[in-house]
């Protein structure tokens, strides 16, 4: 593939004088197993950590076996954490959302609660303090449910709604690799404008992916903008977790 697109990111980082982190959070894991382990070769080819947001009620014992296995092996590499609960819609009107303002507080509870079970099970405290409401959205409710558990941090897309997070962080993503407006997927270039343009202002960059989404020529794009950007001394990786402890020990 022609490399011309990656030149609004090359610019961006020729002019880049402080650090910026990188994360990848890879939404739907228990959807399309082939797709996942083909987007996780891909990162450890890459050696870039991963985040996957694991829907409870789509999770297998045979991915959950596949994962621990993984967990074992590039274990500071993969971050796992709760995404919603079984990723249905509940809203008659409106966006889709599992938990949005159609479920009560004992509704969200429940959910939350009976996911974040099935996740202990397969992998015990493996699985991050970290809930990723299915679509990014969520409500005011779901933070006074999350508040209760023993959840640390909300993650949505940034320019959410804002709530009213209380013991909470939230740690947002500013890029989906795989935009559409009207229906109409954006070009990878213009996914490397926006991040060209993001790395100027901000010091960390959430890039949320979808494996079953995702082609052969979007891995290969993929690798060709991961490369580009591991080069440059100012440009970090972390997974989630970690980034939440440089939040906290701000805030301390
Ligand atoms: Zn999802």
């Amino acid at each position: 593939m022609n490399q011309t697109w990656l030149l609004p990111l090359q610019q961006a980082l020729e002019r880049l004088d402080r650090s910026v982190t990188f994360f990848y959070r890879d939404d739907d894991a228990g959807w399309d197993t082939p797709a996942l382990l083909r987007l996780l070769d891909l990162f450890d080819d890459l050696q870039l950590p991963i985040d996957l947001a694991v829907i409870p009620k789509a999770i297998t014992p045979e991915l959950a076996a596949i994962l621990n296995t993984r967990l074992v092996q590039y274990h500071n590499l993969i971050g796992l954490h709760q995404h919603g609960y079984a990723h249905v819609n509940h809203q008659t009107v409106g966006r889709k959302c599992e938990f949005g303002e159609m479920r009560q507080f004992d509704q969200q509870l429940h959910d939350i609660v009976a996911g974040k079970e099935i996740l202990h099970d397969y992998f015990g405290n493996r699985i991050d303090p970290i809930f990723t409401p299915p679509w990014n959205r969520c409500s005011q409710t779901t933070l006074d449910v999350l508040n209760t558990l023993p959840f640390t941090v909300l993650s949505r897309a940034e320019k959410a709604t804002p709530f009213s997070l209380n013991q909470m962080v939230e740690i947002s993503i500013h890029i989906d690799w795989l935009k559409r407006t009207h229906g109409e997927r954006w070009s990878h270039e213009q996914v490397i404008r926006l991040i060209a343009e993001k790395i100027l202002m901000n010091s960390s960059i959430g890039i949320m992916l979808h494996h079953q989404g995702m082609d052969q020529e979007d891995l290969i794009a993929f690798k060709q903008f991961a490369r580009l950007i591991e080069r440059h001394p100012n440009i970090r990786h972390k997974r989630m977790r970690d980034l939440t402890d440089q939040i906290e020990s701000a805030m301390r």
